[in-house]
């Protein structure tokens, strides 16, 4: 079989993957195979902007030069030497990472679900050893609607039924309550052997679900005083994407934890980062936490093979470089001001759409039909047609986040041709 000189067509590249990949998913038919900044341009030539980000990991932009060419350098250098060896690349990445964020220590891992697992596993082990939560009893409170990755432990504490059913058996230790209700919080932190609260700053996956201003404040307020530890998981939301370097930044656009408006910040006991750590260019993902909290992992109690690698360790130092550089926090937070305005200007002349939320560059908008119907879909390849792509998260709600390194005259480009979709699609 032909594999290399032949070049083949998009209809040919999505039957090979019907044909022959798992069907754990189901894309918008575009078969992507380049990427620049904004912009990605299908097997055929045809250019479009990139609404998704690969769900907010490509912040920096696709290919970004600096973040590619550090790879490129390391690749050729060192590629992985395992944690049984040092390396010279990590302790460098560890000092950086850690003065980046404001933490004392930092565990690698490669992806988002494997950091989840970690922080997990540190509650726990931290719970057991310094709290003095007696054996196998601790407890870790998370949310409804929570998405936090698709591993056996982490979808035991779903409440989504495609993500979950026929799974089991589940892992035990979760008490779920609903999002954004500290009542619920507080009477749940009230019961034994809480050892801490998971929380994500903005609901992503289950539609941009932002919380109250007070919410994150109020959390972690409650944590302290339960001696419950507040974790944030910012797979997502961090990294510039919402405004601020972190979620829990609160309304600062400093690109710094908190240099600007140390009020405004929330600081997390243990703080969970990955997508765009590297820009998409590697899969990098971090557990961060001080020494009381992280110090109880010992050696041979936790770890992964190529976590921490010497490509991962500098591509990630380039990724963050980038985010502080470009001032990509900031422009987030103004571009995302002008995009609400906007679609709030679009919906209030249409009958299709009948909300916009979200902060930052991590948007949603409302489509004005059931969960079930097909509306939000359909929209979606109408505005890949012309020439933007984005897809729903759930049912009726289509996410919008394109990478911060956007320009104000490529989003209202962006902008007109959502409102043209919205315009001419069929009633
Ligand atoms: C994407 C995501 C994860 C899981 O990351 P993977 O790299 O896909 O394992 C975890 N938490 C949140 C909030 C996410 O958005």
């Amino acid at each position: 079989m032909n594999t290399t000189a032949e070049k083949l067509s998009s209809a040919e590249l999505v039957q090979l993957e019907d044909k022959y990949g798992a069907h754990n998913y189901h894309p918008l038919e575009v078969v992507l195979a380049r990427g620049e900044g904004v912009h990605v341009w299908d097997v055929e030539g045809k250019k479009y902007y990139d609404f998704l980000s690969a769900y907010s990991a490509v912040n920096q932009g696709h290919c970004h030069p600096k973040i590619v060419g550090a790879m490129i350098d390391q690749a050729k250098t060192l590629t992985l030497t395992s944690r049984a060896f040092y390396n010279d690349a990590l302790g460098p990445y560890e000092k950086f990472v850690t003065e980046y964020f404001g933490f004392d220590k930092v565990l690698p891992m490669n992806t988002g679900a494997e950091a989840v697992e970690t922080a997990i596993k540190l509650c726990r082990k931290w719970a057991y050893e310094k709290k003095g939560i007696s054996e196998n009893a601790a407890k870790i409170i998370v949310c409804s609607g929570n998405f936090h990755g698709r591993t056996t432990t982490i979808v035991s504490f779903s409440d989504d039924a495609n993500a979950k059913d026929n799974f089991g058996p589940f892992t035990p230790g979760f008490i779920r309550i609903p999002y954004n209700d500290t009542a619920a919080l507080e009477e749940a932190l009230k019961q034994d052997n809480v050892a801490g609260f998971l929380v994500e700053p903005i609901q992503g996956e289950a539609g941009v679900f932002v919380p109250d201003e007070e919410y994150l404040a109020k959390a972690k307020s409650l944590c302290a005083a339960a001696g419950a530890l507040f974790i944030a998981d910012e797979v997502q939301t961090g990294i510039a994407r919402t405004g601020s370097l972190l979620a829990v930044c609160g309304n600062c656009s400093c690109g710094n934890t908190c240099e600007k408006d140390p009020k405004s910040y929330v600081q997390p006991d243990i703080l969970i980062l990955g997508k765009a750590m590297s820009g998409g260019a590697y899969p990098v993902s971090a557990v961060l936490a001080n020494d009381e909290i992280m110090m109880v992992i010992k050696p041979g109690q936790h770890g992964s093979t190529f976590g921490g690698n010497p490509i991962a360790a500098k591509v990630a130092i380039a990724a963050l470089e980038v985010v502080r550089d470009e001032r990509l926090a900031e422009n987030a937070f103004r571009l995302g001001n002008i995009f609400r305005a906007e679609m709030n200007r679009i919906i209030a002349n249409t009958d299709l759409v009948l909300k916009v939320r979200g902060k930052g560059l991590l948007n949603a908008i409302i489509v004005n039909d059931t969960e079930e119907s097909e509306t939000a879909w359909n929209l979606c390849v109408a505005m890949k047609n012309n020439g933007l792509l984005a897809k729903p998260t759930h049912g009726n709600i289509i996410r919008f986040a394109p990478p911060l390194v956007m320009t104000e005259d490529q989003l209202m480009e962006c902008i007109a041709i959502i409102e043209k979709t919205i315009t001419e699609f069929p009633k």
